[in-house]
């Protein structure tokens, strides 16, 4: 049989200022999504693997990734539509699609960009059986759940487990097609929006959601999956929320009894999401209190993951005047003093603003008198527990010392999670008092091991924690935490 595989993910910020742009996936399609995505630990990583184990042929469609940002201009979107509709037109006749998307993907005038992608592959192919695998932070629509015949999410935050992932959906596709799984789904949404910080899945009430599932499914041969999607908060849309989704094998009500209890655990444990945040002065004050290093300042209003441009130099600020001649690093995306940097010679001072470059209507540039100590092109391979092998390109970039503080700056933002933003510029988060991640809660996998303290800071940004502060319009109302009232979990 012939099975296509696809891959597309953006997650969308409506808060932020940066519009997404189709050229920012870095779509490839045919053969050169095997060439540029075998062999990494990503979701079409493992389509590409599990097929290749099976006297199937895989029909590689497409593939692109990109950082998060504003909302997708809709021309650009109609673009991506078209080269979505092309691919599968191309492919010929298919027996199967295994696709991978984020799930909270938005376009200026279309919110459900993941429903708009499925929907137009479901025409497209008819009848054929579909799975979709979607990031924890999807906001799960109807559009999506009626295209696809099974669907299925991450079971980590931070996110460990594309690869494993994109295995699990490649089995349920494999075992529909063998005949031996009549998949049907049910959903309970949930009218619930959290902060990213306490969605973790390693303990807290994210993880007793998650056991609740686990549970079900080891006590019913009959359940074959379950989801719970905790939504990106900063998705201002129409059908926002929370969802708990079980796959069963025939078994509606059971699926749908198993979504409802995970729902209304999800629900009543609202309140225990709320994020502790600290002010810059009191981090740092807390930082230079506490024996060992690194102390990690985690910056989740300015993520990049979270679609913040990630132009934040609030913390520079900050080390300045509470932590003078105390070593730490940063990284700004700033693609002025990036080619500053570059036009000047390492050894050179540099005399210029940092930070506040895209949104300025939250920051403000930090002054700053530093030493360039070296350019690179900004390349790198993520070696963490996230997305391993995946290629990283931040641009120019450059590494610029404002005395002990060593600030990296990059013409094109990325992830915040991974030291490797320092480490493949030379500099080594060890070495420093106080290190920057500008991530809600991704950097826990990839510092953790080795921070000796971890605080959150409370800075303005497009993906700050304190939800009650940004300017939701189109959610639909109630929605816990902008409203209190009381609900009970129904299947819709
Ligand atoms: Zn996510």
């Amino acid at each position: 049989m012939r099975i296509g595989l696809a891959y597309l993910l953006q997650e969308t910020n409506s808060f932020s200022p940066v519009a997404s742009r189709l050229e920012d996936f870095a779509v490839v399609t045919g053969q050169a999504v095997v060439e540029r995505w075998a062999g990494t630990r990503t979701e079409i990583g493992a389509f590409i693997d599990a097929i290749g184990e099976t006297e199937h042929q895989a029909v590689p469609l497409f593939a692109g990734w990109a950082m998060t940002q504003g909302p997708i201009e809709r021309p650009e979107f109609d673009k991506l539509l078209r080269m979505v509709r092309a691919e599968i037109t191309r492919a010929g006749a298919l027996d199967a699609v295994l696709i991978a998307l984020h799930g909270a993907m938005a376009a200026v005038a279309a919110d459900d960009c993941e429903g708009a992608i499925v929907g137009e592959i479901r025409s497209l192919v008819g009848g054929i059986p579909i799975v979709l695998t979607l990031d924890l932070h999807a906001n799960l629509t109807a559009r999506m759940v009626d295209s696809v015949t099974a669907l299925v999410g991450y079971h980590t935050y931070p996110h460990v487990d594309m690869y494993e992932t994109g295995r699990a959906g490649a089995e349920l596709l494999l075992r529909t097609l063998a005949g031996e799984i009549r998949p049907v789904m049910a959903v309970t949404k949930i009218p619930l929006i959290v902060p990213a910080e306490n969605m973790m899945t390693t303990a807290g009430p994210f993880a007793r959601v998650f056991a609740l599932g686990k549970e079900a499914l080891a006590a019913d041969r009959r359940l074959l999956a379950y989801s719970v999607f905790g939504m990106q908060p900063w998705l201002d849309v129409a059908e926002a929320g929370a969802a708990a989704l079980v796959v069963s094998d025939g078994a509606r009500e059971a699926a749908a009894e198993c979504s409802r209890r995970m729902a209304q655990l999800f629900w009543d444990q609202r309140a225990a999401f709320d994020v502790e945040l600290m002010t810059p002065q009191a981090a740092v004050a807390q930082a230079l209190a506490a024996s060992g290093q690194p102390v990690v300042l985690a910056e989740p209003a300015d993520s990049p993951t979270a679609g913040s441009p990630g132009d934040s130099a609030d913390l520079l600020a900050a080390f300045h005047e509470y932590a003078p001649g105390v070593p730490a690093a940063l990284w700004v995306h700033d693609e002025r003093v990036a080619a500053m940097a570059w036009e000047a010679r390492p050894g050179t001072v540099i005399r210029t603003i940092v930070g506040g470059m895209y949104d300025q209507v939250r920051r403000k540039p930090v002054p700053v008198e530093a030493v360039v100590r070296s350019i690179s092109d900004g390349r790198f391979v993520l070696t963490g527990g996230y997305n391993r092998g995946m290629r990283v390109e931040m641009g120019r970039t450059a590494v610029v010392s404002a005395g002990p503080v060593q600030v990296v700056v990059s013409e094109k933002a990325v992830a915040g999670i991974c030291p490797e933003v320092y480490r493949s510029q030379g500099v080594e988060p060890r070495d420093q008092k106080m290190v920057v991640a500008k991530s809600a809660t991704g950097f826990r996998s990839e510092y953790g091991p080795f921070a000796a303290k971890i605080l959150i800071v409370d800075t303005p940004g497009a993906s700050s924690p304190n939800l009650r502060r940004l300017d939701y319009r189109n959610v639909p109302r109630p929605i816990y935490p902008l409203d209190e009232f009381g609900w009970l979990a129904g299947v819709r």
